[in-house]
């Protein structure tokens, strides 16, 4: 993990392109913009190339594919299929910090097989979005020879696909998870326990999030944690965890070196990243962030710890 990488920017994400509708107690929109690999690819193009595969259908429209390319993605590997897109639609709890999904139509998405174009088969940095651990494991094997891994993943793989998550923990060198899951999948009810059996499994590195309560970062060699960045506007938490995940692996790839200080670094642009998805509804306030207004944020949040 703390070896060094030459001067790598190129990024690759795999994951979902969604119409989602979203109600949460302060906001409400219809089939706006979504999808994992969307959020992480706006956040990410802040700092590195970003190459993005996923599927769509043909009802998405080129605005969508244009404000992604407008945003220097490269959209090669984003699959038409004949069909509808993905679609998602979720309602938030009064206080934001749960949600339930009212519909999911998978449409192209149902059986999505991500064919890695092959200029982007020398991607050094990958990001696995949510989704079935084979699916995630066919994308490693597409891609020559990755630096550094990270997979999201979600309940229903933990509950469903253990032995397929297992073997791809074992083949990543992060895994992003939120509070409830970690537990889950390891059985350990207090965090600590819980982020250090996740090292036993295979990732060298493992970020519990815990929504406005920031993260926890276990690795053989240090923890850490961060507090989120303290925005009052929260107004659609949608897209927060991949925007975390973008800002996190985009600041990363930009490095020279994949070191400690380096990967804390990368935790708080995370941070940032995700404070700026939830102040809009849908990938508005992310897709119109700049550079300067992240490191703006990140200034703030370093005040906002340091003592
Ligand atoms: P996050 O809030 O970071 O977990 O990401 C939410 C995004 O994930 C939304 O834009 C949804 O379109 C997308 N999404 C929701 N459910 C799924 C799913 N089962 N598989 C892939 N993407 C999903």
């Amino acid at each position: 993990m703390l070896r060094h990488a030459a001067h790598h920017m190129n990024l690759l994400v795999v994951g979902s392109t969604a119409f989602d509708t979203i109600e949460t107690p302060h906001a409400e929109a219809k089939r706006c913009l979504g999808g994992s690999s969307t959020y992480f690819a706006l956040a990410a193009r802040m700092f590195a190339s970003v190459r993005l595969v996923s599927v769509v259908g043909q009802d998405f429209p080129t605005e969508h594919r244009s404000l992604l390319e407008s945003r220097g993605i490269d959209l090669a590997g984003l699959e038409s299929k004949p069909g509808k897109t993905f679609t998602w639609h979720g309602r938030y709890s009064a206080d934001m910090n749960s949600r339930t999904t009212i519909d999911v139509q998978l449409n192209t998405f149902g059986d999505f097989q991500p064919k890695v174009p092959s200029k982007f088969r020398d991607s050094r940095f990958v990001f696995l979005a949510n989704g079935a651990p084979a699916t995630q494991m066919s994308v490693l094997s597409q891609v020559a020879s990755p630096e550094f891994v990270v997979a999201d993943t979600m309940d229903l793989w933990i509950e469903r696909e253990r032995d397929g998550l297992c073997a791809l923990l074992k083949r990543i060198n992060g895994l992003i998870v939120n509070d409830q899951e970690v537990k889950q999948l390891t059985g350990e009810s207090n965090l600590i326990k819980a982020g250090k059996a996740v090292l036993a499994m295979g990732p060298s590195l493992v970020i519990v999030k815990k929504g406005e309560h920031g993260c926890f970062v276990f690795s053989p060699y240090f923890h850490y944690a961060l507090p989120a960045y303290p925005t009052e506007k929260v107004l659609d938490p949608t897209g927060a965890g991949d925007s975390f995940a973008g800002g996190f692996m985009g600041y990363l790839a930009s490095c020279d070196t994949i070191s400690i200080w380096n990967m804390k670094r990368a935790v708080a642009y995370g941070t940032v990243a995700a404070s700026l998805t939830v102040e809009a509804v849908g990938v508005d306030s992310i897709a119109n962030a700049d550079r300067a207004t992240v490191e703006r944020r990140y200034q703030d949040l370093l005040q906002f710890v340091t003592f």
